[in-house]
This record gives structure tokens, C-alpha cells and sequence, in this order.
């Protein structure tokens, strides 16, 4: 048995898992938020109880030697020789990485240069990963990419129709989000349709704050919707998705802007926010929607037609599929989403049972025994992923 910590460190948070493996048991889990202010907060939820402190958490650091500390006053390890190994999750990898690695100063230096593609998250990462050096020095690190699912994409799915020289120059291509996540829900569609994975079709729809969608052959990604940056695909809880590029020039004029502020507003004030003009919550646009709002409802429409076009048109590339799973937030939570899209899929023989839609429950089907394709809710465990990657590349026994 061996303790692993899964880790998402962010500019002002980390979020982390500790698991026994190869059991799979949550043994702790919780986040640190609000490093770098006056006063942060530090969940932790173990033995069935969960505690908020607020202690002052001026670098990552501090945050992870709390942590740590904590773990041992609390029981929850014996002592840090039994954390075996930690994962990181990095959201962007690149063409450079094709599977998780260890951590050494080649993996920090390539995901230092890699910060342009993921100017937000990949600087928090490598500050969280050399918090845990620090604290935990003999212990093997092992970095889990977003982007290396992704990765098996043929050319034609990846490339864009821009001039060749920006992607021999710059990367510019379709690198893809979320894939630690695909690669969770649609492992686990496979076991729950009780057929080899590598005879499987599956679109799996991660529906949270950000969304996308990939349609994944034999457990490979074979296209996915989000691109060079997460903005691309579907609309989300504050991005745009797919829009007509001329957009942001035709902004700047209007309203006197620099492009990198209008891609910022399709970033940060786009999507749910932006269409319904309440909240990137969809908890808060439901509630628009049910008091008749109509901006609410259109949003929702919008971004189910939107993902109903792309699970269309993966279908069609696929070659036809076994089964479409929803995932995250809205995906797992949202229940008139996923029957907006279900029934906007009824052509291609899609049927769902609005009695097991409703039906509040974890993992489980949603279509009739008629449907001619498969749904399920599948909830997404991107932190068991990292553990068993961490477990695989460190070769912890
Ligand atoms: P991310 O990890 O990208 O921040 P999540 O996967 O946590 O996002 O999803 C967040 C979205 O899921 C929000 O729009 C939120 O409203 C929605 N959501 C979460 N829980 C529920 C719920 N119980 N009912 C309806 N919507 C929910």
C-alpha cells in the first residue's frame, strides 16, 4: 500500500487528494485558498468530518508545509514517510510531453517555456511543485498533463487552416483541455458497458465552468473541441467558445479596446455571464430561466445546441459511437442541459429516460434500452488518474 498526495496548485490555491493506492481510498482531501492575502482558508475533509481554518498563507510554501503538518497532527499519517509520491496536475504539456514524467529540471524547465500557452496556471504549478520539493525532498514528484490525452489527435483534427509557418514557428495547433478527465470517463464508460476499451466509441461531454468535448476510439482521443487556449469549443460559465475572429477587431474599433483586452472579456465576461447578464453559476441562470427570464433560457440553448452540433459532428467522424457520457458540474448536476441536448440528438437515434435523468443518483445510464446510442453520467475523478499515473511513472510499488 502506498500514500499518494494528488495536487492542483493554482496562482492562490492548491487542491489535494492523499489516496491509498492501488486501494483507491480517499484518505484526505481539501484545498488552501487565498495564498498571498491577508487571510487564507484551509478546508479538510477526513474520517467523514470536515474543517475550515484561516490561517495566513503568504507563499505555496507555507501552504504546503500546513498542509503536511497537519496531516500528522491530525493522524491522518503517521509520520510524511508514508507519502510515497506526489502528482501534479499541469494543464499544458505541449507537443513536448506524450505521458506523464517525472519531475527533474528538463520537465520544470520545458513547462517554464510552455507558460505562454497557459500563462495563468503552468507559473502556479511549478510554484506548487517546488513547494512539495521543498517540503517533501526524497519523495518522487511526477507531473500529469491535461493536454497528453490529447496528444493521439491526428494531424487533420489538430491543425488549423492558418498559414503553415505559425505552427512550425509558434505551435499554433489544437492542443486540448481537460484530457485527465476524458481519459477518466471514458476508461470508466468502457467498464460500465462491459467492453474492451479498445472496441469502444465514446463522446464524453466535460460540462463544468469550463467545457469541452472529445470523441475518443479504442480509449484514444481522436478530436477534441478546445484548442490552442481553453477559449475554443463550446460557450462556458465565462467564455465565448467559437466565434468569428473578426470580432475582436471590430470591438477594438467600437470601443477603442487592444486585442488582448477584447480576448479578455471573451475569457472572463463571455458565456453564461455574459448572455444571461446574471451569473457564470448555472445554478444562477436556471433560476432565470424557471422566473421566465428569456437571455437565461437562451443561454442554455444556445450552448446545448452548440454542444449537440459538436457530438453531431463527432458522431459522424467516429464513424458512428457506443455511448455519449456527461461529466462535471452542469454535466453531472444539470438535468434539463442534458435532456436539451438529448433531445436535439433524437435523429441519430438518441433516446433518453427522463425518469433516470431526474433521478438524483451518482454514476448511472440515462437512455432507454431503445436508444440506439448509450448515456451516462459518469462523474469525472481526475485525481485518481494522477495518483495511478504518479504510481506508474515513479514505479512506487
Ligand atoms: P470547474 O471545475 O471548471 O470550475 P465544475 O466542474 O465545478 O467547474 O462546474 C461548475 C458548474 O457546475 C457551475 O456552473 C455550477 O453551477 C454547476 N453545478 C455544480 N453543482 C451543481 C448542482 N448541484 N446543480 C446544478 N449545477 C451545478
Amino acid at each position: 500500500m502506498a500514500k499518494i498526495m494528488a495536487v492542483n496548485a493554482g496562482s492562490s490555491s492548491i487542491k489535494f487528494q492523499l489516496l491509498e493506492m492501488p486501494a483507491e481510498t480517499v484518505i484526505a482531501s481539501g484545498v488552501m485558498e487565498r495564498i498571498g492575502l491577508a487571510e487564507g482558508i484551509f478546508t479538510l475533509k477526513y474520517n467523514g468530518k470536515k474543517e475550515e481554518t484561516h490561517p495566513v498563507l503568504p507563499t505555496h510554501a507555507e501552504g504546503v508545509e500546513l498542509l503536511l503538518n497537519t496531516l500528522v497532527e491530525k493522524g491522518i499519517v503517521k509520520s510524511l514517510d508514508e507519502i510515497s509520491g506526489v502528482g501534479h496536475r499541469v494543464v499544458q504539456g505541449g507537443e513536448y510531453f506524450k505521458d506523464s514524467s517525472l519531475v527533474d529540471e528538463t520537465a520544470l524547465e520545458k513547462i517554464a517555456e510552455l507558460a505562454d500557452l497557459a500563462p495563468l496556471h503552468n507559473p502556479a504549478h511549478i510554484i506548487g511543485i517546488k513547494a512539495f520539493q521543498k517540503a517533501l525532498p526524497n519523495v518522487p514528484e511526477v507531473v500529469v498533463f491535461d493536454t497528453v490525452f490529447h496528444q493521439t489527435m491526428p494531424e487533420e483534427a489538430y491543425m488549423y487552416a492558418v498559414p503553415y509557418e505559425w505552427y512550425e514557428k509558434y505551435g499554433i495547433r489544437k492542443y486540448g483541455a481537460h484530457g485527465t478527465s476524458h481519459k477518466y470517463v471514458s476508461q470508466r464508460c468502457a467498464e460500465l458497458m462491459n467492453k474492451p476499451l479498445k472496441d469502444t466509441k465514446i463522446i464524453v461531454c466535460h460540462l463544468g465552468n469550463g467545457a469541452s468535448i472529445s470523441a475518443v476510439e479504442g480509449g484514444l482521443c481522436k478530436d477534441t473541441s478546445m484548442g490552442l487556449t481553453p477559449l475554443e469549443g463550446i460557450p462556458m460559465g465565462t467564455r465565448t467558445g467559437n466565434i468569428d475572429p473578426t470580432v475582436v477587431s471590430y470591438i477594438c474599433a467600437k470601443e477603442n479596446k487592444t486585442a488582448s483586452e477584447v480576448v479578455n472579456i471573451l475569457n472572463k465576461k463571455s458565456g453564461y455571464l455574459g448572455m444571461s447578464g446574471r451569473s457564470n453559476d448555472a445554478r444562477d441562470v436556471t433560476k432565470g430561466m424557471e422566473e421566465g427570464d428569456h437571455r437565461c433560457k437562451l443561454t442554455f440553448d444556445v450552448q446545448a445546441k452548440r454542444i449537440a452540433d459538436y457530438v453531431a459532428s463527432y458522431w459522424l467522424y467516429l464513424g458512428g459511437c457506443d455511448a455519449i457520457c456527461f461529466t462535471a458540474g452542469m454535466g453531472e448536476n444539470l438535468k434539463h442541459l442534458r435532456l436539451n441536448v438529448a433531445k436535439r440528438l433524437a435523429p441519430l437515434g438518441v433516446e433518453i429516460d427522463e425518469k433516470l435523468n431526474d433521478t438524483f443518483s451518482d454514476e448511472r445510464i440515462i437512455s432507454t434500452p431503445n436508444s440506439k446510442i448509450k448515456l451516462y453520467i459518469i462523474p469525472t475523478n481526475e485525481e485518481v488518474m494522477i495518483a495511478r499515473d504518479t504510481v506508474r511513472i515513479a514505479n512506487i510499488k
